[in-house]
């Protein structure tokens, strides 16, 4: 078996270099204040033994890895009938583009840009018909995949969003233009910023991840969150969509299924192996932890784990 705390411990050397480079996301005033200089890495194995560097015990904001969740729960629900209104083509755009959802008449590429997120927290509204009922299902489920009750969001982060949010409303309102909106629009935004807010260290979002590892099932547990057919197909889209218009960068020097988010998280599947997360909270130009993508390449160029 490889040494993973030595590895974890040697990227953490070897990234010392560029700890001050990329600039902190500032679109959300609440997330500017956090501290620039912090990095973190953690691995969680099937059997639960966790390995760790840095500031694993930080909690961030998880802002877009909520994603990952709320497309699970919402595949669960809707199956395939979730496609009709969200596809799953990579965007080629910014995260925040308004451009081509005017010209693919509302329907969002895929669900983890934030249009195809607003719409599937949309579609989750629609479900449990309440904002508060919404939110309390995607959070507990969020704690069962962590197995941790202690898991919760961040009000001032959320308050500082819905404050600043103009472009998300801008996309909500313009789907709702084209009729992909059931909800309202302002309802849909807050609940979505919401979830964004969530707060997690990366010990606990490693954890978090490990049933997309193994099929569906949580490997320490036994839990079945989802079928082994809808794990592949949420890896496939992380792998094709989780870092917006840098996916096939991160593909290309990582390799490996994962969802990033502006509050410098990242979270990395290694197929029956392991959950990874990673938070540096600069970002390079797309919006993704710029520490936290190179030392997902080193782990995969070190240990060889990357899906290729
Ligand atoms: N809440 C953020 C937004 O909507 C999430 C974006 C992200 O993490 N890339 O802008």
């Amino acid at each position: 078996m490889q040494n993973y705390q030595q590895i974890l411990e040697e990227i953490q050397l070897e990234l010392q270099p560029y700890l001050h480079k990329g600039t902190v996301a500032n679109y959300i005033p609440a997330l500017s204040k956090v501290n620039p200089n912090q990095f973190a890495m953690s691995i969680t194995l099937f059997d639960g033994t966790t390995y760790s560097v840095g500031c694993s015990q930080s909690r961030f904001s998880i802002q877009s890895i909520s994603k990952v969740f709320t497309f699970t729960k919402a595949l669960n629900i809707y199956r395939h009938n979730l496609y009709k209104k969200v596809g799953r083509e990579p965007s080629g755009n910014p995260f925040n583009s308004l451009v081509q959802l005017e010209y693919e008449k509302g329907i969002p590429r895929n669900p983890f840009i934030n249009a195809g997120a607003i719409v599937v927290t949309d579609a989750l509204l629609t479900h449990y018909q309440k904002t508060e009922k919404t939110f309390e299902n995607i959070l507990t489920f969020i704690q069962e995949v962590s197995d941790n009750q202690n898991i919760g969001y961040d009000p001032m982060v959320w308050r500082s969003e819905c404050e600043h949010g103009f472009r998300n409303l801008a996309l909500a309102n313009l789907m709702k233009s084209f009729g992909n909106l059931e909800n309202e629009a302002s309802s849909t935004v807050e609940t979505y910023f919401k979830h964004c807010a969530i707060t997690m260290n990366t010990q606990e979002l490693a954890r978090s991840i490990l049933f997309l590892a193994n099929h569906g099932i949580d490997p320490i547990n036994g839990k079945k969150f989802i079928t082994s057919d809808q794990a592949k197909r949420i890896n496939a889209v992380m792998l094709t969509c989780g870092h917006y218009d840098a996916s096939g960068d991160f593909a290309f020097h990582v390799g490996l299924p994962a969802k990033s988010g502006v509050g410098g998280g990242i979270v990395a599947v290694v197929p029956k192996k392991m959950g990874i997360a990673v938070f540096s909270p600069r970002l390079n130009s797309w919006g993704n932890s710029l520490l936290g993508t190179k030392a997902l390449e080193l782990f995969t160029a070190k240990t060889g784990f990357s899906i290729f």
